[in-house]
């Protein structure tokens, strides 16, 4: 596809640039991001205030490759799991999960992942394609667009990045899709509110945090680097002590905390030196930790922790005063971590 068409990747300063550039006002620039990404319309013809040869001539300039939802499934606990058709026929997936107070969305940034995590079936894909920040964020306007013709729950208050994919292997669209969902122009969600997963790609996140206000979390998942090399190969090249030093000294924005993402799995990384260790690792850190336990998925030689445990692993954690948290999975058999999303989605 012609990138420089894709109209629905261009930030709100390129879009004024693009009408520019074909020589029109640059204020019909901020008309058409507000068509585009508030009102998340798929046609030039829909955008009523462009005038009519305008309108009449852009189809044959720009395209508006908006994402298809081909699959649906609403899990008991008001999850919605959602498969997206992309325009070359691949795939993607995402899921609503609304709560008391907010509503997220768990969104993909690849077709595939490259990381090769052991304990993710989309690992095993290797990478395909990366997604076009256009196809980022439409992940989130086909969501908002179903949940408002559907007049049901409430609307997507919180982004995550966390489904396929690793989102700092494709940190340019990463970044301009933020720029695009934070705009008060389009949905205008807040800062706070968007939050971006990496296994700890380490030079893109010094960029990221110095480029992209939003919030970062790192999956960690083990306390040694034996433990941590099995289950992410990403270790191998950036040891612990690497990761964390680097962690140590990210010049975090607004006193953003980092959230250590910890998926916890039955006799690997569940015991008590576990948490004495994590402890040591995350104490100089600005940081939060987000105790996941890991739902098994077939074919995956991987077993849940014990209730108990897991119970333990965060008392204690919290006597070493570490701010931990223990996510829940949402949906029956839905998976929290990054990545695992897409495991779950056929046995949901
Ligand atoms: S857990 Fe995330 S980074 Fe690791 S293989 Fe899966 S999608 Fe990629």
């Amino acid at each position: 596809m012609d990138e420089k068409n894709d109209i629905l990747s261009l930030t709100f300063d390129e879009l004024q640039d693009y009408f520019a550039d074909i020589g029109e006002k640059p204020f019909r620039g901020r008309q058409v991001f507000r068509w585009l990404h508030n009102r998340c319309v798929a046609d030039f013809d829909e955008m009523t205030d462009l005038a009519k040869d305008l309108r009449q001539r852009l189809p044959d300039l720009a395209r508006i490759t908006r994402l298809e939802i081909t699959e649906e499934q609403l899990a008991e606990d008001g999850t919605r799991k959602y498969r997206f058709g992309l325009h070359d026929g691949l795939e993607i997936e995402g899921v609503f999960m609304p709560e008391a107070k907010r509503a997220t969305l768990c969104i993909s940034t690849q077709v595939g992942c490259a990381m090769g995590c052991a304990f993710c079936a989309t690992g095993t894909m290797g990478l395909v394609r990366n997604l076009s920040a256009g196809e980022i964020v439409g992940q989130v306007e086909a969501v908002v667009s179903a949940l408002r013709d559907g007049a049901q729950d409430r609307p997507v208050s919180n982004v995550v990045f966390m489904g396929m994919g690793e989102p700092l292997a494709n940190l340019d669209a990463v970044a301009s899709a933020v720029d695009i969902l934070l705009h008060p122009m389009g949905l205008n969600l807040g800062r706070r509110h968007l939050t971006v997963s990496t296994v700890g790609l380490l030079p893109a996140m010094e960029r990221f945090v110095r480029e992209v206000p939003v919030r970062l979390a790192v999956s960690l998942n083990a306390t040694t680097d034996e433990q941590r090399s099995r289950l992410m190969p990403i270790n191998r090249k950036h040891p612990i002590a690497e990761l964390m030093k680097t962690c140590r000294n990210l010049p975090l924005q607004q006193n953003y905390r980092i959230t250590f993402e910890y998926v916890m799995f039955k006799g690997i990384n569940d015991q008590d030196e576990d948490i004495e260790r994590l402890a040591r690792l995350v104490k100089d850190v600005h940081a939060k930790v987000n105790l996941i336990p890991y739902n098994p998925c077939e074919g995956l030689p991987f077993e849940a922790p014990d209730e108990a445990r897991v119970r333990v692993f965060a008392d204690r954690l919290s006597d070493l005063h570490v701010t931990a948290m223990v996510r829940r999975s949402r949906g029956d058999k839905l998976k929290a971590a990054c990545g695992q999303l897409v495991t779950g989605l056929k046995s949901l």
